[in-house]
This record gives C-alpha cells, structure tokens and sequence, in this order.
C-alpha cells in the first residue's frame, strides 16, 4: 500500500515549517507498513489528480499567496478540480486554506482568486490575530496550533466548521469558528500553524484514514487499525497535552 502526497508549493507557501504536517502524514504511514511518497509541486508544475492521494497547502504572506495564485489558476485548477472530486483529500494551512476558498483580498488590495474548492471567502483586516489556538471539534477533542493572519474568513453553506475557538481568533474573532470542512469530508482547512498535525495525532489518522481509503477502499481502513509506535504516539500525545495545559 503507497500513500502519494503532492506538497503545493514547498519552497513558496511554507510558513513556520508548515511542512512538518507532511512528515507527520508520512511518519504515521510508514509506522503502519504503509510507503509514503511526497511529489513537490512547484509553479508551473503540473499534478496528475488520479496519482494522488493527499494533497497538502502551507501558509504564506501575502506576496506568495500572489505569486502562486496565478499558477494555481493556470496549471494547478483543472487538476484540483478533479482530484476533489475524485474524493482526494486536501489540507490547507492559513495561505493555503484561503487559496483553497473563493477568493483572498488583502488589505487595501484586490482580491487574489482562489480555487473556490471550499465554500469560504477571506478579506483581510486591519488587525493581526497572532497567538496559541486551542479548538474544540465537535466530538469533543481538541486540536492546539498558533495562528499568525490578518485574513477574516466567511464560511458559507458548503462546509462546517472544523471547530470552535476555545482560545484565539479562529476564522474571524467574530462567530467563534475556526477552519472549514467541506460538505464531503475531504477538503479541510485551518489557521493552525505548529505545524499542526505533529501536535494533533488524531487529526492526521483522520486525513490518512480517508486518504487510504479512496485508492484502497477497506484495506486502508485495515491498515490503519495498525498502532503506530509507543513512541510515536507518547511523543505527539505529550506535545498535545502539553500546549493544553500551557494554554489553559
Ligand atoms: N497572508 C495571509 C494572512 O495574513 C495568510 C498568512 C499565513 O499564511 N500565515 O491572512
């Protein structure tokens, strides 16, 4: 079984070591029995939807987000289409996630597209949310991370909430809502920074989980009824507890 991981612009959209929720994806495979591929996909770089099947998206400021709007318009949108509704699943990080939206308009400045692949629109504002975020899903867990943006997401009808803000600003520091979640489960983004998925275990089996199982149906359910190792799991479980209750 082989886990194939586009990483979109590596070099470009990569704030605070965003790529780290790639090693995590990877890391918690290959401790199943299960390869990992990771294929940068660069500007002018082109991705075949059918050969992946997670795609991931870091942060970035402003100035990148411009530089690889045009790409993603260009040579990345058919694909990402396509993929999206081959059921692949994407995360997007700060940048990343509101390229995934409809559109991104920073301050004083016309709005960059987006894929519109999430049903969500950003419009900066003239303040910075900067800080430790802790989010409540709906079962109950919680995610840790830190958010650094100037960008107010809008969710619309086409996706939930990945939670609610325990402690920071979340999508907007209005309505108390952090990420998005498409109305398929497949598509996700976030503010969270940290990287994110090496602090929050039970969110990356949830990407792998159903990255798996598009390509390979039940055996990807199988396969990941596998435990990672103790001290994979005692490692990203201490550093969830552990901005928890820094964070309290
Ligand atoms: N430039 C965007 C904003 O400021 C995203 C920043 C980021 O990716 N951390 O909202």
């Amino acid at each position: 079984m082989k886990l194939v991981i586009a990483h979109l612009y590596p070099a470009h959209l990569n704030m605070y070591g965003d790529r780290g929720n790639v090693l995590a994806m990877v890391h918690r495979a290959q401790c199943r029995g299960i390869e990992a591929e990771v294929v940068p996909v660069g500007p002018g770089d082109t991705l075949v939807p059918e050969a992946v099947d997670f795609v991931f998206m870091g942060g970035g400021q402003d100035a990148q987000q411009m530089l690889v709007a045009d790409d993603l318009a260009r040579h990345k949108a058919d694909a990402m289409r396509q993929a999206a509704e081959r059921g692949v699943v994407m995360l997007g990080i700060c940048g990343g996630y509101q390229m995934l939206g409809h559109y991104y308009q920073p301050y004083d400045s016309d709005p960059i597209p987006g894929l519109g692949l999430l049903d969500c629109t950003t419009v900066a504002g003239p303040e910075r949310f900067i800080g430790n975020v802790v989010v409540v899903r709906p079962d109950g867990s919680t995610l840790v991370g830190f958010e650094n943006h100037s960008g107010l997401t809008t969710l619309g009808q086409g996706v939930v909430p990945l939670g609610t803000v325990k402690l920071g600003k979340g999508n907007n520091g209005q309505d108390g809502s952090e990420g998005a979640v498409s109305a398929s489960g497949t598509l996700y983004g976030t503010y969270l920074h940290g990287s994110l998925l090496p602090k929050n275990p039970s969110l990356t089996d949830e990407l792998l989980g159903k990255a798996l199982s598009v390509r390979y149906g039940e055996a990807g359910a199988v396969a990941m009824q596998q435990p990672v190792s103790p001290a994979l799991q005692a490692l990203e479980t201490s550093a969830h507890q552990r901005a928890l209750v820094l964070n309290r």
